[in-house]
Formats: structure tokens, C-alpha cells, sequence
């Protein structure tokens, strides 16, 4: 390798907004075949609204509203600051406050312990909460339970848009010969709608974040050479195991410490560029 082709090709990369770590990872990209991205922050831009309140019989929807984003309002959660955003008016006071990473939030509002996270958190849903849930999920929603006093007491459903340069993101990984994966902590429904959305087939869905890492691993011991894309905090040690790890700038600093090639902007489809680029450099080398 001559060091002129590398530096050709890295200040060419960083025209297109693509930081690369060091010479070495031009190596990787030209054998990697799969491509494993993280849904929300990724392929979603993350940025999530508050669609609906339903609530069980008997329970007020201003008061789950109030509770809920009290809870959440303690997290850093895409999730958590979209039900925070949407109470009007002021928070009360949360005690005994636990974040549990991959299922949700725990703390007390008003001397009643209250849940918001996956449904297995809060116990089973009435009826007329598990449609609201349902129906919000095939739209691609992602919903979760509000619970307190050991019942389901309300499903929030929360919105997080596809970018627009997300399928075409996809369609170009798969003319580079790659296999886009959707990988999400998020539910099966919801990543399937999402997938089909940018054109993926392979979902691998509702993965608690310290096993996203072992997804990685399990696709390399399959002879897979994998690429993976993320921007969370949870993302880190997946981006670090991947033969390839691609960090979106907008997103952590723990994702970009982690990853090979940063992708300064949020856009997927430089994902597909940097790979190319990165092949067409060690072309020119050899
Ligand atoms: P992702 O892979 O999309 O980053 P996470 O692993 O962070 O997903 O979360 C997985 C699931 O856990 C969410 O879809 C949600 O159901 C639940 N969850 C996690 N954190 C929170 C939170 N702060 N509030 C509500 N639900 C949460
Ligand atoms: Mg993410």
C-alpha cells in the first residue's frame, strides 16, 4: 500500500463526510457481505413524537400522560423524551428512579410506583390496551405500557419517521453485493413494518442491548464478514465486534469511539459511499 492512495482516498472520504480511523479499515470493506443496521437513529431519524394516550377503564389520560413522563423524564430515551415533551405543564417530582436499559423506566410519582417500558413490565393488558398496542405496532408504532399499583394502566404509542434516504441507502448496499440486517431492541411488528418500509427482509428484533453484540458474533460464526451501523450508546460494543463498524456522527460519542468510519452527516446512503470508496482505494493500491 502506498501511503499516497490512502491519503487520495481518506481526503476524498472526508469530502463526503466520512472520518476513517486508520488504512487498515479499507481492508474490510472490500470482503464484508452483510450489513447489520440499528433501527432507531439509523435507518429512523430517532427523533420521536407522542401519537396517542389509551388508557384502561377507570383511569384518567391526563393523569397516565403525567405520570409517565414524570418517570421518563429522568432517561435520555428517544423513547422517553418524546412522552416527556408531550405533558403540559409541570413534572412532578420522581423518587427512586431506575433506568432498566432495553425494557423501559421504574419510579414513584404521587407515592405509587410506576412503569413505563415493555409490557412484561407492568403485567397483563386488559383487552382493549393489548388492540390499541397491536394495531399501533402494525403501523409501525412502537408502544409502550404505562403501569402502577401492579396493573397496566395505559399504552403510549410513539412515532419515529423513516429518513428519506434510508431505502435508497438499502437498495445501494445491495448493488455493493450486501445483505442488509434490521437489528433493534424494539418489537418484532414494528421492525418488520420498518424493514419493509426500506426494503430489508432479515429482521432480527426485540434484542435486549448487551446482546446485540453476540447478533454480530452469531452471523460471523455463520462465515458471515459483517458491516454494522449504529449510533447508540448500545450499539458500542456491537460496532466494535463487527469487522466493519460504521458510527453515525449525529450519534454517540461511545458509538463514534467504537466504530471504524464515521458518517459525519446522518445519512445511510454514505454508508453505501464509504464502502465504495473504500473498495475503489484499494484497487488503485494493488
Ligand atoms: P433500540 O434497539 O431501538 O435502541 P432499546 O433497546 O433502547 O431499543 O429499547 C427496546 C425497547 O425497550 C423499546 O422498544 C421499549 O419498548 C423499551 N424501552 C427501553 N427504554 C425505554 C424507556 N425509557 N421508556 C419506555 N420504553 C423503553
Ligand atoms: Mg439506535
Amino acid at each position: 500500500a502506498t501511503p499516497t492512495a490512502l491519503l487520495v482516498g481518506t481526503g476524498r472520504g472526508a469530502q463526503l463526510g466520512i472520518l476513517i480511523k486508520g488504512p487498515e479499515v479499507l481492508e474490510s470493506t472490500r470482503v464484508v457481505d452483510t450489513i447489520v443496521l440499528d433501527k432507531t437513529g439509523t435507518v429512523t431519524t430517532g427523533q420521536m413524537e407522542l401519537t396517542a394516550v389509551h388508557v384502561a377503564d377507570g383511569v384518567d389520560e391526563a393523569d397516565a400522560l403525567r405520570r409517565a413522563g414524570a418517570v421518563e423524564n429522568a432517561s435520555e430515551h428517544p423513547i422517553a423524551r418524546a412522552i416527556a415533551a408531550a405533558v403540559p405543564g409541570d413534572l412532578p417530582a420522581v423518587r427512586d428512579f431506575t433506568n432498566l436499559a432495553g425494557h423501559g423506566v421504574r419510579g414513584t410519582v404521587d407515592d405509587v410506583e410506576v412503569t413505563v417500558g415493555r409490557a412484561a413490565l407492568s403485567g397483563d393488558l386488559p383487552a382493549e390496551l393489548a388492540e390499541a398496542k397491536s394495531a399501533a405496532e402494525a403501523r409501525g408504532d412502537t408502544a409502550v405500557v404505562v403501569g402502577w399499583d401492579g396493573a397496566a394502566r395505559a399504552v403510549l404509542t410513539v412515532a419515529d419517521a423513516i429518513k428519506d434516504t434510508s431505502a435508497e441507502a438499502v437498495a445501494r448496499f445491495r448493488s455493493l453485493g450486501l445483505t442488509p440486517v434490521l437489528l433493534t431492541g424494539d418489537n418484532e411488528t414494528v421492525a418488520r413494518t420498518v424493514a419493509a418500509e426500506v426494503g430489508i427482509d432479515e429482521v432480527i428484533a426485540e434484542v435486549l442491548p448487551e446482546d446485540k453484540v453476540a447478533v454480530v458474533r452469531r452471523l460471523q460464526e455463520q462465515g458471515k464478514v459483517v458491516a454494522m451501523v449504529g449510533d447508540g450508546v448500545n450499539d458500542a460494543a456491537a460496532l466494535a465486534a463487527a469487522d466493519l463498524g460504521l458510527a453515525m456522527g449525529t450519534g454517540t460519542d461511545v458509538a463514534i469511539e467504537a466504530g471504524d468510519l464515521t458518517l459525519v452527516r446522518g445519512d445511510l446512503r454514505v454508508a453505501a459511499d464509504a464502502i465504495r470508496l473504500a473498495r475503489k482505494t484499494l484497487r488503485t493500491i494493488k
